[in-house]
């Protein structure tokens, strides 16, 4: 049950490269921490961005800037998916739906895996990322409990990517500009390596 019975009332994904928007801003600013007990402003934007979320089929992770809220949190959840996994060998850590606010990491090894990436808000560009293969976590819950662990592999990655974004980077920050290519071209290298 939520106070959010359309889903039109849901803000739109924040686009880097979309030439009419204008508040990509959000998406380069990096975010403050948020103050516990949570007040009505950041309850609200956690229902949205749980709402974006649960309505986006593929999503693996979002980031508040990505709805165009400059908020230090993030949603994600990475399943057991035979689907997935043709995609992200590495899949082994998986992680129910979690809100995490605050949420930070630190890396394990200096080791790095090269995986694909995109994101709702970079559209049509793809491109190889390195990312820590194995990193430690902690974040708060919206009830304000610590949560900490450790993830390897997609798990690791994807949270990454997420924290980026509330740091104000996305991924196409990280490689030049010649690697990065369109959907159709990303599919047609992954799928024939
Ligand atoms: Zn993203």
């Amino acid at each position: 049950m939520s106070f959010l019975s359309s889903q039109s009332l849901l803000p739109d994904y924040v686009v880097i490269n979309d030439p009419l928007a204008e508040n990509t801003d959000v998406l380069r600013i990096p975010t403050e921490l948020v103050q516990f007990p949570l007040d009505e402003a950041t309850r609200t934007v956690i229902r949205h961005l749980e709402a974006k979320f649960d309505q986006t089929e593929n999503c693996g992770g979002l980031a508040a800037p990505q709805i165009g809220y400059s908020k230090r949190i993030i949603i994600l959840a990475v399943e057991d998916d035979e689907e997935l996994k043709k995609y992200r060998p590495d899949l082994s850590d998986t992680l129910p739906k979690s809100i995490w606010i605050n949420p930070s990491y630190s890396p394990l090894s200096s080791d790095k895996t090269l995986d694909w990436e995109a994101c709702f808000s970079v559209d049509n560009l793809s491109a190889r990322i390195p990312r820590y293969t194995h990193i430690s976590y902690e974040a708060w819950t919206p009830e304000g409990e610590k949560v900490s662990g450790t993830a390897k592999g997609y798990l690791a990655r994807l949270i990454q990517h997420e924290i980026d974004h509330v740091d104000g980077k996305l991924f196409i920050d990280l490689v030049p500009e010649e690697e990065w290519v369109t959907w159709d071209e990303m599919r047609k290298m992954r799928d024939n390596p």
